[in-house]
């Protein structure tokens, strides 16, 4: 999958502070480094839920957690088959944590920065244990070093010892004997099959290099807090800082935005309506709509917020946007798809990826409705809509201002469409927005909660905070792969197959494997 430039690059860290900045200069006035992420580059907070995953899998993986309690760090999506997730922290790219379909399961991939963070040679000289309660390291002699480093493969014959337990396909660490690291990568044998064979590959190696210096494992020690029951209070304590070394870039792109949406307005006659839906890019779209016309505002002006609900939304959105809309308190318009996506369910079958049929019904359908209904007789609205470039191809060529191809009567604004993820969050955290509980919860978008252009590792997590709905969904769809004909439907379904009315290459090898077959 081919990275994709969607928007400028920004990620940028204060050395002094040691957290993420989204400019060249900091607000305590130092200049910042510059971060090479993948792009898009769509970079936003990891919540202590999210942190707390990358520590178990670190712990199952290697016996010791990555990130240090309390410790800013950053996450970047990055194009894969499924959700991976580059790991931002003390100032570098430390890894990425990946869902792997064929297991399916998260693995933890770190780089020398990450791996160094875990096998600390420092440790090592205090710890005799360190050896035992690490797992999956590898350990070469030094003749075999300056090949490790070249990017050679690791051989047996390199090898002098390894941890137990090592399973092949496994993310493994290199080791010098005095536990430098030195590479990371694959392991193409158990540690088993290593003891047992005189000569063959034992590791594919991904990154190797000396360590030039102890910067990761320095940043590795800040604020220590436990980060088990994270809340919304947690979240923004951990932020501060970072807020205050982005006080300008935040002020700025307030800014930008309230004057945005007052020439919007000022040049068009039309009703004002900003766009809520329980989502963290509406939700600050709603505030900058308050700041531009609320109350108190130099321009005060009536809007009105509105909600179309596609019957397939959580409660706690339902909860939410109804909390927001009192927060506020303007005008509120709504509409519900209601028990359509059932109905035509029976009908559909389970809606695709390359089959969504559901996007008319529930999607443009009540949203049709509610703007014809309320506003089209008055001459139509214009509506603020939390639309980022960052997001998707379709909007990053966008207009900011635009009139809606399927919505008779609607002109859409886009106030935050140079955003990234992270400029709304540290927007949220600063003005202390009402935002989605379920952000808390691993979700990084909120919609429909069975959307089939969702990752599986998003069902995954569903099936950790929603149990009984996916209960009530693996059933349906096990049932509609019955009906289909499906060998092994109950396969089908966790692997996430039924996603696709006709599976993509990959997928379809995975069904293979796996015994899915289709009639
Ligand atoms: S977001 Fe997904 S589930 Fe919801 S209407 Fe669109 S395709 Fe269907
Ligand atoms: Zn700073």
């Amino acid at each position: 999958m081919k990275p994709m430039f969607l928007g400028k690059l920004v990620l940028h860290w204060c050395p002094s502070c040691n957290v993420p900045v989204l400019e060249e200069k900091c607000a305590c006035g130092c200049q910042t480094n510059f971060i090479t992420v993948t792009p898009p580059a769509d970079i936003r907070p990891a919540f202590p839920y999210d942190i707390n995953r990358i520590n178990e899998v670190s712990v199952r993986q290697f016996g010791k957690k990555l990130i240090a309690d309390g410790e800013v760090a950053v996450y970047n999506k990055a194009p894969y088959d499924d959700r991976m997730e580059e790991i931002i922290c003390g100032g570098d790219v430390i890894g990425t944590i990946r869902f792997e379909i064929d297991k399916p399961g998260w693995v933890l991939m770190p780089r020398l920065s990450g791996a160094r963070r875990i096998f600390n040679k420092k440790e090592k000289e205090t710890n005799p244990n360190i050896e035992k309660q690490l797992k999956n390291w590898i350990m070469v002699h030094e003749s075999a070093i300056p090949y490790v480093i070249d990017g050679s493969s690791v051989l047996v014959p390199g090898i002098s010892k390894t941890a137990p337990g090592i399973e092949k396909e496994s993310e493994v660490v290199i080791v010098t004997p005095d536990f430098e690291v030195i590479a990371v990568g694959r392991s193409k044998m158990s540690s088993d099959e290593i003891a047992a064979s005189e000569r063959g590959k034992a590791v594919k190696t991904r990154w190797t290099g000396y360590e030039e210096a102890d910067k990761a494992n320095a940043a590795a020690s800040t604020i220590p807090k436990d980060i088990e029951n994270a809340n919304q209070m947690q979240t923004r304590d951990i932020w501060k800082k970072t807020i205050d070394a982005n006080r300008h870039v935040i002020d700025q792109f307030e800014a930008d935005g309230v004057k945005f949406i007052r020439n919007a307005a000022g040049n068009m006659k039309k009703k004002l309506t900003t766009s809520f839906s329980g989502g963290k890019d509406s939700l600050v779209t709603l505030h900058l709509t308050e700041k531009a016309f609320g109350a108190g505002s130099e321009t005060e002006k009536e809007y009105e917020i509105i909600f179309a609900d596609t019957g397939l939304e959580f409660q706690e959105t339902i909860d939410n946007v109804k909390e927001v809309v009192e927060i506020y308190g303007h005008p509120f318009k709504e509409t519900s798809a209601g028990n359509v996506f059932w109905e035509e369910y029976e009908i559909y079958g389970p809606p695709g990826v390359d089959n969504r049929w559901c996007t008319q019904s529930c999607k443009l359908k009540p949203i049709t409705t509610l703007i014809e209904t309320n506003y089209l007789e008055d001459g139509g609205c214009l509506t603020f809509i939390g639309q980022r470039q960052y997001e998707s191809k379709a909007r990053a060529t966008s207009q900011r201002i635009w009139k809606s191809p399927s919505v008779r009567g609607q002109i859409g604004a886009a106030p935050i469409q140079e955003w990234t993820a992270m400029h709304v969050w540290l927007y949220i955290f600063d003005k202390d927005l009402h935002y989605n509980p379920l952000y808390e919860k691993g979700f990084d978008r909120i919609g429909c909660w069975l959307c089939p252009a969702a990752s599986l590792a998003d069902f995954e997590n569903l099936r950790h905070t929603h149990p009984e709905l996916m209960k009530m969904w693996d059933e349906k769809l096990i049932q509609s792969g019955k009906d289909m004909g499906i060998e092994n439907p109950d396969l089908w379904v966790k692997f996430g197959f039924w996603r696709y009315e006709k599976l993509p290459p990959l997928m379809k090898k995975l069904a293979d494997e796996k015994g899915v077959k289709y009639k």
